[in-house]
């Protein structure tokens, strides 16, 4: 078990700030750096050891997420993921599903999870993506959209329907015959994270490619995935605001205006301490919600909505006060503010956005507080 975050941190400083930079320009990370970091495991770092993983606890895999996201967001999208498909499997899947699919996760594959469609957004009870058993065979039809990763992803874990309208998550190779994956054009912000449309016209796969043989409520295959997706991305959040906090606080405190460091500037200050309180407000909302993931603890789901609301929220308002403080210096494409500013804002729409969110923490609040 990797226990020490020092080496885990090691794996990923060889990534220098400004290759960030070049992959966000190029729109692409490259294939060696996700094989690498693939094969050793740490796109996927919970992932237990009896599968190969480094069984790194939610804490721990949390602080690493932190770590990536402060680096590159593209980077992080990608883990969270190839996270996001690990978890499904582990959930979803049937024994063997589990010992053939999470060693090969952890040992170079690279997988998706697509639920998201051009009429199912937030609504995904909307999803059309039909399954048609076929005797030993199924077929799948459908269209996925914004699929993070698809474009690096050797399997896409496809949420759909069963001609009995419950749902299934289907292991799909993307070299399978009928697989189209067509990169989304010109995203706004993790610009490098494989964004790709999914189109699956008459997909002939094996029955047993159905995690756990299908047939599970649609609802129950979004949450579980989400409820992974959803700290990661939280945790992602974190990362997004300790670079934009130290951005801003090198710049504050070296450039000077009217005869005085920026950061002695009161307004400027003012920034620097709203910054902060948002970076430690959204790391005490991810390690409340890992904690519950440890533990077990029944509040492990609306903790999880709770660190993903604050920590988008927190990571797009603290990366737009880092540009403000920045001024003209940060306002630059490949400056890591201008990139965290693009970035955090996209956080705020997937996995559940604000609104979407809004309305979870307020069900639970008149659930429990009445
Ligand atoms: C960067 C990025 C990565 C993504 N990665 C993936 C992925 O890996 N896999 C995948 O399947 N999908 C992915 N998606 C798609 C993502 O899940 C959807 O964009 C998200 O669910 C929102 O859906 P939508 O964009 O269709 O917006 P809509 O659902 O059309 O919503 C538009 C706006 O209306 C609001 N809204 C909608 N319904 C309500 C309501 N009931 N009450 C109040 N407000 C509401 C929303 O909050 C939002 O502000 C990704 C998207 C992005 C931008």
């Amino acid at each position: 078990v990797a226990e020490d975050f020092a080496d885990l941190c090691a794996a990923v400083d060889t990534l220098e700030a400004g290759q960030a930079a070049d992959w966000d320009r190029a729109g692409l990370l490259p294939e060696a750096v996700l094989r690498k970091l693939g094969a050793e495991g740490l796109l996927c770092p919970e992932v237990p050891v009896d599968y190969g993983g480094q069984g790194l606890s939610s804490a721990v895999a949390g602080e690493f997420t932190a770590h990536v996201g402060s680096l590159c967001s593209s980077l992080r999208s990608v883990m969270t993921s190839q996270g996001m498909a690990a978890w499904t499997i582990a959930r979803m899947g049937s024994p063997a599903q589990r010992a053939d699919l999470l060693p090969r996760l952890v040992h170079g594959k690279l997988a998706a999870v697509a639920f998201s469609e051009p009429e199912a957004g937030s609504d995904l009870s909307a999803i059309r993506t039909r399954i048609r058993r076929d005797g030993e065979q199924i077929v799948l039809d459908g269209q996925k959209v914004w699929t993070t990763a698809a474009c690096y992803a050797d399997l896409v874990i496809v949420v759909g329907r069963l001609e009995d309208e419950t749902g299934a998550a289907v292991v799909v190779p993307v070299d399978a015959p009928g697989v189209t994956v067509r990169p989304v054009p010109g995203p706004s912000g993790c610009r490098a994270a494989g964004h790709a449309d999914v189109r699956l016209d008459s997909v002939r796969l094996p029955a047993d490619a159905m995690l756990g043989g299908g047939g599970q409520p649609l609802a129950l295959l979004c949450t579980t995935a989400l409820a992974f997706g959803r700290l990661s991305v939280a945790w992602g959040c974190v990362g997004i605001l300790r670079a934009c906090l130290g951005a801003a606080t090198e710049h504050a405190a070296t450039r000077h205006q009217f005869g005085k460091p920026l950061a002695e500037h009161q307004l400027v200050a003012g920034h620097l301490a709203e910054l902060y309180s948002d970076e430690q407000a959204a790391s005490r909302a991810c390690e409340h919600a890992s904690r519950c993931w440890d533990t077990g603890s029944t509040d492990l789901v609306v903790g999880t909505v709770l660190a993903k609301y604050v920590s988008a929220r927190a990571a797009a308002r603290g990366a737009a006060t880092a540009v403000q403080v920045t001024g003209s210096a940060g306002a630059l494409e490949g400056h890591v503010v201008d990139r965290a500013y693009r970035d955090a804002k996209l956080m705020e729409i997937i996995e559940g956005s604000n609104e979407i969110s809004q309305l979870m923490l307020a069900r639970h609040v008149v659930a429990t507080r009445r």
